[in-house]
Parts: C-alpha cells; structure tokens; sequence
C-alpha cells in the first residue's frame, strides 16, 4: 500500500463524517465534496514540477517559483463531477476532461461513452477524480484510457476506498498514487461500500 495515501487530517475526517451521515442534504453534500476535495488535491500535488521565477516585491526583487507542470483534471461521469469545483480553484488553469464510463450488467465490466481527448496529450500531469474507490473498474479503465492517450503521470483522488477496488488499481496500475479520505470496510454483494456513504452521484445530484 506503499503508493496510498488515506487522509489523517481532523478537518477531513470532521467533514467525511457529515457526508457519511444519511440526514446530510445534496446541498450540503455537494459543499463537502467540494471541501473535501480540495483538502485531498493539495496533498495530491506536493510533488508537482516548478521553475524559479522573479517577482518585484514592494521591496525587493526575490526569486519564487511557478509551476511547470500542465495539469488535467478527469472527473469520472457523473459523481466525479462535484469534485472538479474544489480543485479547480486551487489550480484555475487546470485543463478538465470528461470521461463516461458505465457498467454493462452482463459482463459486470466498465463500458466507455464518453471521451473527447484530443489524439495528442495537451497535459503532463492527470488527477483521476471519483469519490468512490469501489470495484476499481472504472478507475482503472480510467487510468487505460489516459495512459494510452500518452500521460505519464498520473494520479486518482477519491473520498472513499475499498481494499477490494485498492487492490484492484494497485495490481493494474501500480504506478498510480491513490489518495483519500479513507478506506472503509469491504464492498457489498451490490459493489457498494461499507460504511460508505451511499450513491455519490445520487447524493450530490438529488437522484436517490
Ligand atoms: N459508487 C457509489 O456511489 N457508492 C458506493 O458505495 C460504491 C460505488
């Protein structure tokens, strides 16, 4: 588990408790992920490229830096989407690439439909963005998709995990850093996982 990274922070554990708690509102939840979001990208990205740059200060000239790296963000449709606001903002000229996957109730495997890369990476950097780490098969496909697209880095950003969808992204992609707010129990017979929090796409958006 060298390369997962579960949050310890109070704030995030404060707010996770509130999302878990059924009587939390999609209002309020959608604030969460948001919040929550932003606390666990900042930790995401300690590792990005910087180059020195001058800046005049009111009093002197001093060297800072910015970043180097281009960064894309990759929300998984359509849960992903509620985390795209918090992270943006800490980083507004991120790139945000959808991509659509569902599960074919057949084969119980991801099905993409929607991608609208470009042939040519216009990022160096990606951040897989699903609140829930359950089978691992989205993420995972997720990570294919980008990885054939030609991004080499690239890392996923979650609220919850499971050991089963862990285990899954960690035999796939081992190169992939996974961060979270937690790693619950186990998943149910319905790929749910517990404790959990329920549907994240049917919270945020009222659906459920
Ligand atoms: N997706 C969800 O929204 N919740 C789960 O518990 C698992 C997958």
């Amino acid at each position: 588990m060298s390369n997962v990274f579960a949050s310890t922070h109070p704030l995030v554990a404060h707010k996770l408790t509130r999302l878990r708690d059924r009587n939390t509102d999609p209002k309020r939840f959608r604030e969460l992920v948001r919040e929550i979001s932003g606390l666990l990208a900042y930790e995401a990205t300690a590792d990005l490229e910087t180059v020195a740059r001058e800046v005049q200060t009111p009093l002197e000239r001093t060297t800072g830096v910015e970043l180097q790296d281009k960064i894309g963000l990759v929300p998984i449709l359509r849960a992903g989407l509620g985390m795209v606001e918090g992270i943006w903002e800490l980083m507004p000229s991120a790139e945000v690439w959808h991509i659509g996957l569902y599960r074919d109730e057949k084969t119980l495997r991801p099905v993409e439909y929607y991608n609208k890369l470009p042939i040519e990476p216009t990022v160096s950097v990606c951040l897989i963005l699903d609140p829930m780490l359950a089978t691992g098969g989205s993420a995972s496909a997720t990570t294919d998709v980008l990885k054939r697209w030609g991004v080499r880095r690239i890392k996923f950003v979650g609220l919850i995990g499971a050991p089963e969808g862990i285990a899954v992204m960690q035999r796939a992609h081992p190169d992939v850093a996974i961060f979270l707010a937690a790693i619950d129990n186990h998943l149910n017979e319905r790929a749910y996982i517990v404790p959990g929090l329920g549907d994240a796409g049917d919270r945020q958006f009222g659906t459920g």
